[in-house]
Parts: structure tokens; sequence; C-alpha cells
């Protein structure tokens, strides 16, 4: 079977498509073949060595297909069933062996495509905006890069919520995409003071949380528009890490809240995992949440995809198509 090795860390070119033998499952894994990889950001920190794995690795993190084996302990799937996952390595490939206990049915309704484009971006968008910082009605939110994979679905679950949101993002195009998503105000942070614009529209009194995932270029503005006592979430670092960062800050600040979170923590449990990635689902079944799959791209040519996802060129979801 085709894979996506990453055998030294590097920059894209450390990828490369391999023939690896179709794996066989353990006791407690089921075999899948892939009907779809997504690509997420944090393949990139893993491809780069900034997420640690032993190496040689099969990239990616989420994928969605049918079981094709079972191993003998496994109870939960079978062979045939339609199953998605996120947060599990190994996923660019034909085929991937996975812990039964971590992979989820997809309902009737949801593609398969969908499944691989949902699970880690809209889980994420889910406990952001449900359970880390639980959004109200009437409440304000900043949501950085809001026309990205994870941007796109946090700013259509905070307007369905009731939120007023505020969105960033670097060119135009993106800034129509967000506001057709809901977003309320949307600026282009590359070319405004994002600061300063989301001062004057929330008229001096900043807003109730951020979610940042831009990291490096946003985190410290985004400190300066939160309302005292409101919530900084810092969820990812793409334009590079947050340098270490001196408590007191909150409290000069406006005694703010801060919180680094990653969704392995809230899916901690198969409960938790079922119960958020059904919510996710009947949102997309109901109609109530849009992917948008613009950029689907063969296995072979993960490389053009990370160039395109780091090069700020894409929107919404990427996927591998084994
Ligand atoms: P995106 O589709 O959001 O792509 C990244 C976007 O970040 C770009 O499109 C770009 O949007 C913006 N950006 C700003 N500065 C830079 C820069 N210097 N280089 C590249 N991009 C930049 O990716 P994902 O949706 O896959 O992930 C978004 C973020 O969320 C990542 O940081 C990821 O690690 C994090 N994440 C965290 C999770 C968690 O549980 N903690 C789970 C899932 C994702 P623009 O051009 O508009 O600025």
């Amino acid at each position: 079977m085709k894979a996506i090795q990453v055998k030294q860390a590097g920059g894209p070119e450390a990828m490369e498509l391999v023939d690896l033998p179709i794996p066989q499952p353990k006791p407690d894994q089921a075999v899948v073949k892939l009907a779809a990889s997504g690509v997420n950001f944090v393949d990139v920190y893993f491809r780069e060595g900034r997420y640690k794995a032993p190496l040689p690795l099969v990239l990616g993190q989420e994928g969605a297909g049918v079981v094709t084996a079972v191993g003998a302990e496994v109870k939960s799937v079978k062979p045939g069933d339609r199953v998605a996952w996120a947060g599990l390595l190994g996923s660019y490939a034909e085929y991937a062996a996975m812990p039964a206990h971590r992979l989820v049915p997809i309902p009737q309704g949801v593609t398969e495509q969908q499944a691989a484009a949902a699970m880690l971006q809209g889980m994420t968008a889910h406990y952001l905006s449900h359970d880390t910082y639980p959004l109200k009605r009437g409440e304000t939110a900043l949501v950085h890069a809001a026309a990205g994979g994870v941007g796109l679905l946090l700013v259509q679950m905070a307007h369905n919520i009731g939120a007023r949101v505020i969105g960033t993002v670097s060119t135009e195009e993106k800034a129509q995409l967000a506001r057709a998503a809901g977003a309320d105000e949307v600026m282009l942070y590359t070319q405004s003071d994002f600061e300063a614009e989301t001062k004057r529209l929330t008229s001096g009194e900043g807003v109730d949380v951020v979610y940042d995932s831009v990291g490096k270029t946003t985190f410290e503005k985004g400190l300066n528009v939160l309302r005292p006592r409101r919530m900084m979430v810092l969820f990812g670092g793409s334009s590079g890490a947050v340098p270490p960062f001196d408590l007191i800050v909150l409290s000069q600040k406006g005694s703010l809240y801060m919180t680094r979170p990653t969704l392995v923590n809230y899916v901690a449990t198969r409960e938790e995992l079922l119960a958020r990635s059904s919510a996710v689902f009947g949102m997309i079944a109901a109609g109530n949440l849009k992917l948008r799959i613009q950029h689907t791209y063969p296995l072979a040519q993960a490389q053009q995809a990370h160039r395109d996802l780091e090069g700020r060129k894409t929107t919404g979801k990427l996927l591998l198509i084994p």
C-alpha cells in the first residue's frame, strides 16, 4: 500500500511516498481502508519535528474509511463499518491499523470525505466554543485565521450560539468566506491593526474570548482586546510559538484567564469522543455546519498540500485521497 512517510524531520520535501505492507490488526486494533485523510496544521509540526514521535513515521492524524479487518478483542466495530478518527498518527496512507476504541461510526447522511474533514477541526471548534470558553448568546468572540480549517467551523458554531463574531484573515477573498460563515465583522490583520480595530468595533469594551491559533504574531495584542476577567484561548501557533510568558501580565491586563488546550484532553474518554463526534456529525446532517472541502489532493501530492497550507493559500479543509 502507498503511504506518506517521514524518515527525517524537515520541510515538505521530508515527506516521501513509500510502499509499505498492508497492516495486520493487533488484538485491539481495526484495519481501515481510507477514503480520505485530513490534512491539519498539526501534521506540519510533526513533519518539522516541533512535535516529537519516533521516526520513521507515517504522517497524518485524521481519516475516514471502511473497516477491512479487526483484532481478536475488538467488539466495537466489524468489517464493513464506516468509521472515522482524529488524533491518531498514521493516517496519510491507503490502509491504517488503529485502536478500535478510538474509532467512531459515521452516521447515515454523512459521507466518508465529510467525516474525514470534520473530525479533527470540527471537534476542535466544538470543544473551544462549548467547553473551553462556553460562549453565550450576546457575547463577543475574536477568532483569528477565521477562514482556515478550524476557523470557518468555529465561526459557524459561535454564530449559531448567538455570539457576535469578529474575525481576522489575510486576504479579501478569505474575508468573504468568513463573513459567509457568519462572522459579523472581519478585518485583514495583515493590513490593519487588529487591536485598534477590535477596540473600535467594541466601543472600547473588548471581547469576551480570543480564540488564537496564530500564536507568535497575534498573542500579545490579543491580550489587550479582552474585557477584564475574560479568556485568552491559545490553541495553536501557525505563525510560530509564543515566547515564554510572565503570568503577572494577566493581572495587569484585567485578571485575565488563559488556557492552552488541546483536542486530546477533550475527547479523552470513549463517551466524550462519541458525544463530541456525534454532536459535530449532527450539525452537519442537520445543515447547521457547512464543511468547505475545497482542496483535495491525491495522496502522492502531500508535499504540495503542506506547501499550500503553510503558504496561507488554503481556506477550509484539505483532504488527501489515497
Ligand atoms: P488553517 O487552515 O487555519 O491554516 C493556518 C492559517 O493560519 C492560515 O491559513 C493563515 O490564515 C493563518 N496564519 C497566520 N499566520 C500564518 C503564518 N505565518 N504561516 C501560516 N499560516 C498563518 O489550519 P488548521 O485549521 O489546520 O489549524 C489552525 C490552527 O489550529 C493551527 O495552529 C493548529 O495547530 C491549531 N489546532 C489546534 C488544535 C488544538 O486542539 N489545540 C486542534 C486543531 C488545530 P490567514 O492567511 O487568514 O492569516
